[in-house]
């Protein structure tokens, strides 16, 4: 009989995250699938009952609770006793937790402690064979791989965006607080700022349902030979203002600035998609002046739907790797993109 317990870390405000909620719909699915398995939820932070309220309707068996002012801040030490008492508490066989940077940072750890094994990057868990098992991409999202132990207890961080969040209405959660002892030395580390790099921080929005790609092509020539930086940052700035969409690049325009060349001020290597950036998670997806060459497209697998605008009829994303590509001038087409966006929602200043 499987003992799930779902770990979960509390917002600064109190507040649990969208992964939270994705981590607790996996596991109530997984429970459903095993036969006398049950779940319960812990939560960790400095005062946790407004997130057990979040969850109180989730049909859990019960929710833990583990409070101390030094779960604030994301800490090793700290936040890897907290998960370990939990786990102790409930007795657990196997742990699911949201695979953010806070938690990926003890998974290991805190198998360690527990004598488990820990998995991490997992896409889905669900019964295979009867068995507990998850799915994990291998080599640059190129290869999956189901993955089942008999190790317990097995701890498993979800990638986010990666499996449906459990939703339903908040009411009042009756908590089980569980004793956390950490030694003085725990809270010896502090953070003490946060440093988000500013173009990141406006224009990577892991949340947006749709992402943009920008191309190598928006600093290239054009028809007339020159160079078009200004109208191309333009245009591309409004799209991103309007649709509040996530903004990806090629890694040819990322590169483009250590190499003396033109380039868009507000792109830098943490916007790079494909085989050496990222892979994001967005319903939709929009590629401009961008060639869909593989090394780039490999990062577009888990883009829903893929469009594309290219001057180019038989470039990359014509060969299978996009659901419509529109062969047209990206500059026209963005422009008028952007003025129906406006016609339908004036948009607001700077938002
Ligand atoms: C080991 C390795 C790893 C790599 N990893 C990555 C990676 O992670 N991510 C990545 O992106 N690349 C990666 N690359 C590079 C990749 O192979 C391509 O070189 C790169 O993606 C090309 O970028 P691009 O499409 O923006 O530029 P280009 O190939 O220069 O294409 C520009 C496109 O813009 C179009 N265009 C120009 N003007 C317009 C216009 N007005 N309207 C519409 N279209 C227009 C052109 O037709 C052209 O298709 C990698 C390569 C290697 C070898």
């Amino acid at each position: 009989m499987e003992k799930i317990l779902v770990v979960l870390f509390t917002q600064e405000d109190g507040s649990l995250g969208r992964t939270a909620f994705e981590a607790t719909g996996a596991a109530l699915g997984l429970a459903k699938e095993l036969d006398g398995a049950s779940v319960t939820i812990g939560i960790a932070g400095t005062s946790i009952q407004e997130a057990a309220n979040a969850l109180a309707g989730s049909g859990a068996e019960k929710i833990l609770g583990a409070e101390a002012a030094e779960l604030a801040q994301p800490r090793y030490a700290t936040d890897a006793a907290a998960a370990e008492a939990l786990a102790k508490a409930a007795g657990a066989t196997i742990i699911v937790a949201p695979g953010t940077s806070r938690w990926n940072r003890i998974a290991a750890g805190v198998a360690h402690r527990l004598g488990g094994r820990a998995d991490t990057h997992a896409t889905s868990l669900a019964v295979h064979e009867g068995a507990p098992t998850i799915t994990r991409w291998y080599y640059r999202q190129r290869m999956v791989a189901k993955l089942s132990r008999t190790n317990r207890p097995w701890v498993v961080s979800l990638d986010p965006g990666a499996v449906p969040a459990w939703s339903g209405e908040p009411s009042q959660a009756t908590v089980e607080k569980v004793a956390l002892s950490m030694p003085e030395t725990a809270a010896r580390t502090e953070v003490i700022g946060v440093e988000a790099p500013e173009a990141g921080a406006q224009t990577i929005r892991p949340e947006a349902e749709t992402l943009l790609v920008t191309g190598a092509g928006w600093t290239k020539k054009q028809a007339d030979g020159q160079i078009h930086l200004k109208e191309a940052e333009a245009a591309i700035m409004d799209f991103l203002r309007q649709t509040k969409a996530s903004l990806g690049s090629s890694k040819s325009l990322v590169d483009q600035e250590g190499e003396g060349q033109a380039v868009l001020p507000f792109l830098t290597h943490m916007n790079q998609i494909g085989q050496t950036g990222s892979t994001p998670r967005h319903a939709k997806g929009l590629a401009t002046c961008c060639h869909g060459e593989e090394p780039h497209v490999v990062g577009w697998r888990f883009i829903t739907e893929r469009r594309a605008v290219n001057l180019d009829a038989n470039c990359g994303w014509a060969q299978g790797k996009a659901d419509v590509l529109y062969v047209a001038d990206a500059f026209e087409v963005m422009k008028k993109l952007n003025d129906l966006l406006a016609e339908k929602a004036p948009a607001t200043p700077e938002s």
